[in-house]
């Protein structure tokens, strides 16, 4: 509250103020600081996939002849079917890439447009799970849905929907192979007076090790370095296994969609045995449809 910083009758209140001057200034420095390191990282993951665009389409090009009949143009489709979907995956992984930085940045500068309704997880889980049902199958994976009661949370559907997509997209893509499983289930708990929901997604996967816990919900955090575009030796073969990683920016989205949503998440995990993240939102009662009184609370 500067105005009432600002209000100076004695020398000892000019001591406070320069007090209050050095800590405005210790804060707004942190601040920017944290921008300029999210600026820096965002930058540094964006050109990673855009040099490997660069050279596969280079090469696509530098391939051959201009084709000038249609047998041409698909000869060498044929011929660069490796680079042709190299690009495609570059520029998906791009787009999800760009996309949650957008969200990111939006929700920092609180522009984030949320538009709340009541909600009822139950649904919106299970339509995630439908969602990857085809994937799960395909890669061996049994997703199965458990108990699950109706959950109603006042919230913005499609924020929840991309919190419950970001972490059963996770628990899927670190679990590999068959014999594997990843399992969703819903609750209900009471803390004090209060009920909440939980949701939690557990999987059988590699699981994370303590030390990496508690930055694992940071922006471009990954436990493998391997797996990340930024360490990625662009000319050497392989790069198709590396199009599958994800942005580096899902869990910091969990949680920040937790947050504003009043809720938490929570991670209990063993190497070697797996993970279980478990989301965490305060209950409304589902019949409730005063929603313009409530916009202000999100
Ligand atoms: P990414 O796009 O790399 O998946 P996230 O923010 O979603 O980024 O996750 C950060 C890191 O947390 C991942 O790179 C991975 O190392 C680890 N991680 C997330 N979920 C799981 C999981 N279910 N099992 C094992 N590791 C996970």
């Amino acid at each position: 509250d500067l105005s009432r910083r600002f209000h100076l009758t004695s020398r000892d209140e000019l001591g406070e103020l320069a007090g209050t001057f050095d800590e405005m200034l210790n804060r707004l420095e942190a601040v920017l600081s944290r921008q300029r390191q999210f600026t820096a990282d965002a930058s540094h993951e964006l050109r990673t996939p855009l040099s490997i665009l660069t050279l596969a389409t280079n090469r696509a090009l530098s391939g051959g002849s201009k084709p000038e009949t249609y047998k041409q143009a698909l000869d060498t489709i044929a011929a660069y079917r490796q680079e042709f979907s190299l690009i495609q995956a570059e520029t998906d992984h791009m787009t999800r890439l760009v996309n949650d930085l957008l969200l990111l940045a939006r929700a920092d500068i609180e522009q984030t447009i949320l538009t709340p309704a009541s909600v009822d997880m139950s649904e919106v889980t299970l339509e995630v799970v439908e969602r990857f049902a085809t994937l799960a199958r395909q890669r061996g994976i049994d997703l199965s849905f458990g108990e699950f009661p109706e959950l109603c949370v006042h919230g913005d559907r499609l924020l929840l929907t991309l919190m419950v997509t970001n972490l059963i997209d996770n628990a899927l893509k670190y679990t590999s192979g068959i014999g594997n499983r990843v399992f969703v289930e819903g609750s209900t708990a009471m803390r004090g007076e209060k009920a909440w929901g939980r949701i939690w997604i557990e999987d059988n996967g590699p699981g994370i090790a303590e030390e990496h816990q508690s930055y694992l919900f940071e922006r471009f955090y990954r436990v493998d370095a391997a797996r990340s575009h930024a360490s990625l030796p662009v000319e050497e073969e392989g790069i198709q296994k590396e199009i599958t990683s994800g942005s580096g920016l899902g869990l910091a989205i969990v949680q920040w969609v937790a947050q504003v949503h009043q809720g938490e998440i929570r991670l209990r995990s063993t190497v070697g045995r797996g993970s279980c993240f478990e989301i965490w939102l305060p209950l409304v009662d589902g019949s409730d449809s005063d929603e313009g009184g409530r916009k202000d609370a999100l």
